[in-house]
């Protein structure tokens, strides 16, 4: 989960790190009323997670509140890069005198962590890592030894960091590594970490990534996920634990295991190719016990997506034997007619594996004009592309 700028500076403060004291505003009247009460200059940022705000006008500095408003009306609603700004943060401010980068994050091709520090900070760390590679420090983080003061001295070196700024910097680099470790994170980004008029050294931007796969532990992590983003489906989806990503095509796919979905989203792809470049319009995996109450669930949502036209379902009975599936489905569909759902959508189903025979049968005698039996996988594929792109 990638954070907000102004949620990451959050998790800064709360680490203990030298951020800018400020707040988040979704109208120029908030916006005004921050830099009110922050009383100096102040800073308006868009809020969208992409990089490339300055460059794009979506970072400007106000001399006063009312100069902050003018460019608070401007940025909100703007476009950058293909993102709406709907929220701006406002901070107080400092004179930059220098630019830094400082990140730490998961490298997964070397099955580490990574350290990236610069003394070219400010633009893109790509450019510069092109352009002059040798400004980029990149270091190994030992995952159980993590960043002590000695590491945290040994990259301040590395990197060349000016002799006034290390203490500070690797300070910083110690206190950064807690809060990485601590929130779960696999990204850290600082760029610009900046020294200011007075010396002091800040983090004036904040890029971090949750790995979601640690939410457990996060309970607090909730309040960062952005509703408004997330698209409706999956997240009635993932109100009701299924594993569901949205997709741009017409054939809702349902089938049990991550791999099986994936393959059946490509040979969908690929028999729709006959039929006018039909495609695949979701993601669901509903797992291994796909009971009746989770087949229904797992319907349920992809049937509302208003662009399915016919689902497939595909399953590869393992440990949960194909004649369950099987009852599952019919009984799935009377759920859903018991909940007050009309289905008319075909459904299209593959059984194979752990008691397919019996499966079948069920299938067959449940004598459900909506469902049609197919019992190989490509055959289902090639029948539910066609029926979504011409109905029969
Ligand atoms: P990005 O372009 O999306 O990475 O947004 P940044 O937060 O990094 O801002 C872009 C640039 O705006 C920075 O490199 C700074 O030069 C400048 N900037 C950002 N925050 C401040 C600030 O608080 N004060 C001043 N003076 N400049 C800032
Ligand atoms: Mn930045």
């Amino acid at each position: 989960m990638d954070l907000y700028e102004y949620q990451g500076r959050e998790l800064f403060a709360r680490h203990g790190l030298p951020v800018l004291d400020g707040d988040v505003a979704t109208t120029p009247d908030e916006a005004a009323a921050i830099a009110e009460r922050l009383g100096v200059r102040a800073v308006v940022k868009a809020q969208v997670k992409v990089g490339g705000r300055g460059k794009a006008g979506g970072v400007k500095l106000a001399e006063n509140a009312e100069e902050l408003r003018a460019h608070a009306e401007r940025i909100l609603g703007m476009d950058i890069k293909g993102h709406t700004v709907h929220k701006v943060m406002v901070t107080t401010t400092a004179s930059i005198e220098e630019e830094y980068y400082f990140s730490y994050l998961l490298d997964r091709a070397n099955r580490t962590f990574l350290c990236i520090a610069s003394t070219a900070g400010g633009m893109e760390i790509e450019q510069v890592a092109e352009e002059s590679p040798e400004k980029v420090v990149k270091m190994p983080i030992d995952a159980l030894k993590g960043v002590d003061e000695a590491t945290a001295r040994e990259i301040v070196t590395k990197a060349g960091f000016p002799a006034e700024v290390a203490d500070q910097v690797a300070e910083i680099a110690v206190k950064l590594w807690q809060a990485f470790l601590a929130e779960d994170a696999t990204l850290v980004e600082v760029n610009p970490l900046a020294k200011v008029s007075g010396g002091k050294v800040l983090l004036l931007d904040a890029k971090v990534t949750l790995d979601e796969n640690a939410s457990f532990r996060h309970p607090e992590h909730a309040e960062y996920e952005d509703k408004s983003a997330v698209d409706p489906l999956e997240q009635a989806a993932k109100a009701k634990n299924l594993n569901y990503v949205k997709l741009d095509g017409q054939v809702g796919i349902i089938g049990n295991g991550a791999g099986l979905v994936m393959s059946t989203l490509d040979v969908v792809a690929y028999a729709g190719e006959e039929f006018g470049g039909v495609r695949p319009a979701n993601f669901l995996d509903i797992g291994g016990g796909a009971s009746a109450q989770v087949m229904a669930n797992g319907l349920e949502i992809v049937l509302s997506d208003p662009a399915v036209k016919s689902v497939f379902v595909n399953v590869f009975g393992g440990i949960t034997a194909c004649d369950a599936v099987a009852n599952g489905i019919v009984q799935a569909l009377e759920l859903l007619g018991e909940r007050g759902e009309q289905v008319t959508k075909p459904l299209v189903v593959r059984l194979d594996g752990n008691n397919a025979e019996e499966g079948r049968r069920i299938l067959d005698s449940a004598n459900n004009p909506l469902i049609q039996r197919v019992d190989t996988m490509d055959g289902a594929a090639k029948r539910a592309a066609q029926l979504a792109a011409t109905g029969k």
